[in-house]
């Protein structure tokens, strides 16, 4: 079934915020200015159902980067243009168990396979960005890999988003880190274009400004098995967001993705802004974002604020009723 009557689901949301917003645990990421800034009090989320109603509660007219919640839609854009199979062969699908920007994850699985939840292979997915944009050459013209990726971002968030020039600046006079895991990767033949590049893509990437509505509709795309549900455009198909889903449930919460999933019982994927979306398939998406982060660097009121949804609106998939 659906969700519950939109005020129902309302009330609900409210009632999540209203209970956690004032959790004083956790710290904002400070590596750059842009999310060492950030209102630690600040607090909001965001409901978009598969039948195309969408409600937000608190600080919901912010934007910031959307950092690692890109994974799962650039994921969902390289499977779909690449296939199944050969991107799983490519890119992985098993928990690494480790933190985001591991170094160790490359070195974890046969073939040095990660899962595209984390850094190494997220930088290795959109390192396939370029190849993407050639095959769509074919009717697309001279389409970029950047471009590709923004346009794929923004057909499921349903509206044009774009870069924050400021982010992806300081952002890329900081990621020496995930440069080198991007040149391990090349050593491996884990990367499918100059090692650089693929690291930049990425970098913008994460760079991309949203707000707490446009993640909701995106997980709400990926919940509809592709479709947008504001707008009905298909994004990707129901087989690609099925893939998708799993990796997120796998590693979507980094080394504390057990945790999330013996707590909520959906995949979800969390970000270093503060961001966490959720995949109620079927259902729709949830997004909430508050700065405050735990040790893994998952929002720790958007933990809380969805545990508590997937209880009182029965959505956990493990669950029999
Ligand atoms: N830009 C960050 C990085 O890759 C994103 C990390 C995250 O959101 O967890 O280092």
């Amino acid at each position: 079934g659906h969700l519950p009557e939109d005020t129902t689901v309302r009330e609900l949301v409210q009632a999540a915020y209203d209970r956690h917003r004032h959790v004083a645990d956790g710290v904002v990421a400070t590596y750059i200015p842009q999310l060492a800034d950030a209102d630690p009090a600040a607090c909001a989320a965001s409901v978009a159902s598969v039948t195309g109603s969408a409600f937000e509660v608190g600080d919901a007219g912010v934007r910031f980067s959307i950092q690692s919640v890109s994974k799962p839609f650039v994921l969902a854009l390289v499977v779909e243009a690449l296939g199944a199979d050969r991107a799983r062969n490519l890119l992985g699908a098993n928990a690494t168990g480790l933190p985001f920007d591991s170094v160790m994850a490359v070195e974890v699985h046969d073939h040095r396979t990660m899962n595209p939840m984390v850094n190494a292979g997220a930088i290795a997915a959109t390192s396939l960005a370029p190849e993407v944009a050639d095959l769509r050459g074919g009717d697309a013209g001279a389409a970029s890999a950047w471009d590709v990726v923004l346009a794929g971002l923004s057909a499921f968030a349903g509206r044009r988003l774009a870069v924050d020039d400021d982010v992806y600046a300081c952002e890329s006079g900081t990621n020496l880190r995930n440069r080198g895991i991007a040149h391990l990767l090349h050593s491996y033949g884990r990367v499918h274009c100059d090692p650089d590049v693929a690291t930049d893509l990425y970098t913008r990437q994460c760079s991309v400004s949203v707000d707490v509505h446009d993640l909701a509709v995106m997980a709400a795309t990926l919940a509809d098995g592709g479709v947008n549900p504001m707008t009905g455009e298909r994004v990707v198909s129901d087989r690609t967001c099925a893939h998708v889903l799993a990796v997120m449930a796998t590693a979507g919460l980094y080394e504390l993705s057990g945790d999330w999933l013996w707590e909520v019982g959906l995949p979800g994927k969390s970000g270093v802004s503060g961001a966490v979306v959720t995949v109620a398939p079927g259902k729709g998406g949830l997004a909430v974002w508050s700065p405050p982060l735990d040790d893994a660097g998952n929002s720790v009121r958007g933990q809380l604020i969805t545990r508590s949804l997937s209880h009182v609106l029965g959505l956990n998939v493990f669950a029999s009723a």
